[in-house]
């Protein structure tokens, strides 16, 4: 039997405002102390009345308006009701019946091929606190509230399951993401949790109008595990209905350590949380003008920034593609390209994605990071000595390396190290001297007329050079002594 996999992803965003969402207390709660960012309100005391923060209100327009939403003349926010550790009201002030923004869209690219999926909403709520739970041997285990997230603005953002593949599913996410950090309303870090995503998964035998039981996943917290679990349950659902067994409508969540999802709790369904209308908050009106006002200042978007950059600098799409995935490449690129006039673009391009991106994964590094270390000014003089023949392409390679490692910039590094290019005649012709000495089987290969075996003596002066003798010098020179003598 063949299956239509269908895939819906919902996003949680926490924005970037300076306080919570219905109180003064600081949203900036990552270093602090457990506890410490607090007050009646995100507490959850009896007596106590929520404010919008306008900031937060303005944030979700911004990414409502960029993901080519419908924008709520009228909205309001409504009351989840659940119980839960964690939920110190006993509910969520979130938003159901009327979202800021509804009936969008945005363009992923899977294999070349581009594609529209929809988005169902963009809401407004608040986090919840967390939960630190500690067990030690011999010991009764227990748990520890920290409220210091309570209250913080939560966006969230639910796709059509207009998806048909984990592959899918993984671009719709690098896509959001980076749409939120163009914006600047969201990090969009995923391993510390301000950016989470649940999906909804289901498959569809071909020749059936409905699919089978909806399982949703939670626990995911990186793109990796969303791309394992919906992997996993792919292949599970697929299994089972091949096998002819009943599928369950269900919550099931991903255990990272055994690559599997696993049954949490049967789906709950809305009428579950009993939402009605908040009634300590007065309905938001927002206003064509305001609406219109955030259109005007919005930031250019990651597809707009890629195809400028074609434009303007003359790079390849793909080349383009890349550098403008993230802003923070992309910003570090134009700094390059301002800092250094006269390098020419395609060359900035390959050095970032190539060698800088390297050094980036090998050392598990963002460009944020890279920067710190190693900025665009200094990126620039270590490519404006090695196109004025100062230093070769390997040892330019390793300088950048070692740019990276300590912070020194490539002058103080070519001073102390002797890393300069070798052009002197005459230091190179002593290497070719070495290197004929040592290396009589390749003399003689040559002089039968085997002429690989130049690149190997080649190799052998650049080794002895410890990689600074110009090649094509030393390529000359070897030429020269084995042909005259
Ligand atoms: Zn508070
Ligand atoms: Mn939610």
């Amino acid at each position: 039997m063949n299956f239509e996999t269908i895939i819906g992803l919902e996003v949680h965003a926490q924005l970037l405002t300076k306080s919570k969402m219905f109180c003064r207390c600081s949203a900036d709660y990552a270093d602090a102390p457990p506890n410490t960012h607090v007050c009646p309100v995100c507490l959850g005391m009896p007596g106590v009345l929520p404010t919008i923060n306008q900031q937060a209100i303005e944030y979700t327009i911004m990414t409502a308006l960029a993901l080519n939403c419908a924008i709520a003349e009228y909205t309001r926010f409504d009351r989840k009701n659940y119980p839960y550790p964690d939920l110190m009201k006993g509910y969520q002030i979130s938003q159901y019946a009327a979202p800021i923004g509804h009936h969008g869209w945005l363009n992923i690219e899977v294999n070349g091929q581009k594609r529209k999926v929809g988005i169902t909403r963009v809401h407004l709520e608040e986090d919840v606190a967390k939960l630190v739970h500690r067990s030690s041997p011999g010991e009764e285990s227990y748990s520890l509230v920290d409220v210091n997230r309570s209250g913080v603005p939560l966006m969230e953002i639910v796709g059509e399951p207009d998806l048909h593949s984990p592959e899918e599913a993984r671009q719709y996410l690098i896509k959001l993401r980076s749409i939120l950090q163009y914006l600047g309303v969201s990090t969009g870090n995923m391993e510390e949790g301000s950016f989470r995503c649940d999906a909804n998964i289901s498959i569809r035998p071909e020749d059936s109008p409905d699919s089978m039981a909806k399982v949703e996943v939670k626990n995911m917290n990186s793109f990796k595990a969303v791309y394992g679990a919906l992997e996993y349950e792919v292949k599970r659902q697929r299994r089972a209905a091949g096998e002819g067994r009943r599928l369950v409508q269900e919550t099931r969540g991903w255990v990272e350590e055994k690559g599997k999802t696993v049954s949490q709790r049967s789906k709950e369904y809305a009428h579950d949380y009993r939402y009605f209308p908040e009634p300590d908050l007065p309905p938001l009106v927002i206003s064509q003008d305001w609406v219109e006002e955030i259109r005007a200042k919005l930031s250019e978007l990651p597809e707009s920034r890629r195809d400028r950059f074609v434009a303007e600098y003359n790079l390849p799409l793909y080349d383009a593609n890349l550098l403008t995935s993230s802003k923070a490449m992309a910003d570090y690129f134009e700094d390059f390209r301002r800092a250094n006039v006269g390098i020419p673009a395609k060359d900035i391009s390959n050095w970032l994605l190539g060698p800088a991106s390297g050094i980036m994964n090998a050392n598990n590094c963002d460009v944020t990071e890279f920067s710190k270390r190693v900025s665009p000014e200094r990126f620039g003089r270590l490519l404006v000595l090695h196109s004025g023949a100062a230093v070769n392409i390997s040892t330019a390679k390793s300088m950048l390396e070692e740019m990276f490692n300590t912070g020194k910039d490539p002058d103080t590094i070519l001073k102390e190290g002797e890393r300069g290019q070798i052009s002197d005649t005459q230091e190179i012709e002593s290497a070719v001297g070495q290197v004929i000495t040592a290396n009589p089987k390749a003399v003689a290969d040559y002089k039968a007329g085997k002429t690989q075996s130049l690149t190997f003596l080649v190799g052998q002066v650049m080794r002895v050079t410890t990689g600074r003798a110009n090649p094509q010098l030393a390529n000359e020179l070897l030429r020269k002594r084995l042909e005259g003598g």
